[in-house]
């Protein structure tokens, strides 16, 4: 046997066609004859949906030093199942990954996985300390070719050090990741600042602290003429800077999680900690003008934030909980059910699989499975119904705030280099 041929598949949403994958590459497209596909394992894609890989630019693996939360295996298996080809692994680990050697572990724990390309993300600081710059060069240097920086977790909140990174990545064509947070501003914060935080009495994490760092970055971003990139964008605030911002010409990117498109800060309610994370949900306001942003281009990218944790850092009070919640296995599911109707498959692409590529500066992803494109895609069925059963997912943790709902449309299959990491919906190892 050698390749797989996809039989009647709808590419983006098109018409029905053929895809024969051998090499690593889409060998054929369009009405692939008998001879041209011997030897090759068929798959029905009748009725089925083909997108490039999906490209996460944000996620938590925590190996190494959490390893009883994720691990680099554990976590590609859940993007793979949730339709991912490539994940940037944020460098919040114990040690953080603020030198050569850590990223190049990451890197190698990725690759000897084998079930998504792992990029790993530098730290911008010192372990994460905001202090000092990290070895960003060795990092960018190293056999992880490290592109994008990221305190991620923290705010890189000194203007002088954010300039400095900036300025520095600038000469390879590097990328800053903000996760914006004004430090002084979320002192205790618990959840969403407004009326669901006054009247549970939870000290709120005001829009404000999100956006005041927002709009000094992009001025810094202009300034130094360096690329920036927003991490997990939740306010509507926001987005009125960063739609300034692009205008202006500046260059600077997004992101919005599946769970600002989706949930607000009424979760809160119930004080169960699933549904505590860092931006915190906002406001039904919010919820629509990120989906809004998204169709419009201000915000370019989907990225899941996937945190998972540890059932002793999750199931206990509201305040001592970790922020984060899950997200590999159910993003797409969620863009679907939430988003299609306004993107279209071309526009779920774009934002999903496209632009991430770019912007994490991923060479072998974000291409539409077109003749001679890297045979990185997956297999969507848009009409599956499927209901979130916490202990079948692949992740070592269960934090995820959907168990028991049921979405339409999941992934089928998944090919990394023209090889299956998931076939009828389950992990191929
Ligand atoms: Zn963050």
């Amino acid at each position: 046997m050698t390749g797989w041929l996809i039989k009647g598949v709808r590419v983006l949403g098109g018409e029905p066609a053929d895809l024969l994958l051998r090499d690593g590459v889409v060998a054929a497209a369009g009405k692939v004859g008998t001879a041209a596909a011997k030897g090759a394992e068929v798959i029905d894609g009748d009725g089925l949906v083909a997108l490039p890989g999906l490209v996460d630019l944000h996620t938590h693996l925590r190996e190494p030093g959490r390893e009883d939360a994720e691990t680099v295996e554990s976590g590609s298996r859940a993007a793979a199942l949730g339709g991912y080809t490539a994940v940037c692994a944020m460098a919040n680990t114990a040690p953080v990954a603020d030198t050569a050697g850590v990223v190049e572990q990451v890197w190698r724990l990725g690759h000897e996985a084998g079930l998504v390309d792992v990029q790993p993300v530098g730290a911008v600081t010192v372990g994460l300390g905001g202090e000092r710059l990290a070895e960003l060069g060795a990092m960018a240097d190293s056999a992880a070719r490290v592109r994008m920086f990221s305190d991620d977790g923290h705010c890189v909140h000194d203007p002088r050090l954010m300039r400095r990174a900036l300025e520095y990545v600038k000469a390879f064509d590097g990328v800053i990741a903000q996760h914006a947070e004004e430090p002084r501003l979320t002192v205790d914060a618990q959840m969403h600042e407004g009326r669901v935080s006054a009247e549970l009495g939870l000290p709120g994490w005001p829009a404000v602290a999100e956006e005041a760092i927002i709009a000094r970055d992009v001025l810094l971003a202009e300034h130094v003429g360096a690329r920036l990139h927003v991490c997990h964008v939740s306010t509507a605030g926001s987005v009125e800077i960063l739609r300034w911002a692009k205008r202006r010409g500046i260059r600077v990117t997004a992101e919005v999680t599946p769970h600002h498109l989706l949930l607000t800060d009424e979760r809160a309610r119930g004080y169960d900690p699933v549904f505590k994370v860092n931006p915190p949900l906002r406001t039904q306001s919010d919820v629509d003008a990120l989906r809004a942003a998204l169709v419009e281009g201000v915000i370019d990218a989907i990225a899941t934030d996937h945190a998972p944790h540890a059932v002793q850092d999750k199931e206990c009070e509201w305040d001592y909980a970790r922020p984060g919640m899950l997200g590999l296995e159910t993003a797409l599911s969620i863009v679907v059910s939430t988003m299609l109707d306004a993107l279209g498959w071309d526009g779920i692409a774009e934002r999903m699989s496209r632009t991430p590529a770019r912007i994490a500066g991923l060479a072998d992803h974000g291409h539409d499975p077109v003749k001679g494109a890297p045979a990185n895609l997956t297999l969507v069925d848009p009409a599956a119904r499927w209901t979130v059963e916490p202990a079948l997912l692949a992740s070592r943790s269960r934090n995820t705030p959907y168990a028991g709902q049921s979405f339409t449309g999941k992934v089928v299959a998944t090919f990394l280099r023209g090889v299956p990491t998931v076939l009828d919906g389950k992990a191929v190892r």
